[in-house]
């Protein structure tokens, strides 16, 4: 390392004084692993019209399920050409299938839950 103090350039994994100016140069190594946590959401849909709404559309990303209290990773499909509905939850820590849904668009848009009522 170079010293800070005096700029001598020493190794002071063997003495930590500089033995130039004889200061005290400690280099600390951090082996931690720093768990970040990053919000990905993606989102999309098809240009092409059926009944002038998308013919595909698809989220998915993170968010955060109530009932777990914690991170799940939901994607959903939106097939308005072969009307067909499918979503998947994952469990961010275990990656584990919590949820998954296949079914008929217009079947799942009748459940009430898509289609919530003012
Ligand atoms: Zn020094």
């Amino acid at each position: 390392m170079i010293c800070p103090f005096c700029n001598f350039e020493y190794d002071n994994s063997i003495d930590p004084d500089c033995p130039k100016c004889n200061r005290k140069n400690i280099s600390v190594s951090i082996n931690a692993t720093i768990d970040v946590e990053v919000d990905l959401s993606y989102r999309g849909k098809s240009n092409e019209k059926v009944n002038k709404r998308p013919s595909f559309e698809f989220k998915g990303g993170n968010e955060l399920n109530h009932r777990l209290n914690r991170k799940v990773d939901r994607t959903y499909h939106i097939d308005r050409v072969n009307d067909r509905y499918t979503e998947n939850v994952t469990d961010k820590v275990t990656h584990e299938l919590i949820q998954t849904v296949d079914e008929p668009l217009s079947k799942h848009l009748n459940h009430g839950d898509a289609k919530k009522k003012k």
